[in-house]
């Protein structure tokens, strides 16, 4: 997969301060904010730097976290993962595997069968419905 690299100034061009914040600065949304956090239709999550497709409404779940809350990723593809410890805690970060977008973080407090709970921005997610 070719990746995608720019530069602060490039992703400000078409990024809101709040998706370049979250995106670009590793940022959290407020929970129970985001756009995205009730959503029930049925359809893709992308990336909302490239366009990537990271997650589908049909592993998404209502985790009670406040964030948007998948068990698993669209495919192995779609994600990379990284320790993180930052805000002296040891999480795991999720980022779009084509551009590096910070997306949030997983934990293995999700439901069968994966267990995971992939706790993830609205703001770094566009909705495709299908
Ligand atoms: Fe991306």
């Amino acid at each position: 997969m070719e990746k995608i690299n720019k530069t602060d100034e490039e992703w400000r061009e078409i990024l809101s301060e709040e998706e370049f914040l979250v995106t670009r600065k590793k940022g959290t949304e407020r929970a129970f904010t985001g756009k995205y956090y009730k959503n029930e239709e049925n359809g893709l999550y992308n990336c909302i730097c490239c366009g990537h497709e990271l997650f589908s409404s049909e592993h998404k779940y209502d985790s009670g976290s406040g964030w948007p809350s998948f068990y698993l990723p669209l495919n192995q593809e779609s994600i990379e993962t990284e320790t993180d410890f930052s805000h002296f805690m040891k999480r795991t970060e999720v980022h779009c595997s084509k551009c590096n977008a910070h997306l949030g973080h997983v934990f293995d407090d999700g439901p069968e069968p994966t267990r995971l709970r992939y706790c993830i921005n609205s703001v770094s997610l566009k909705f495709q419905k299908k």
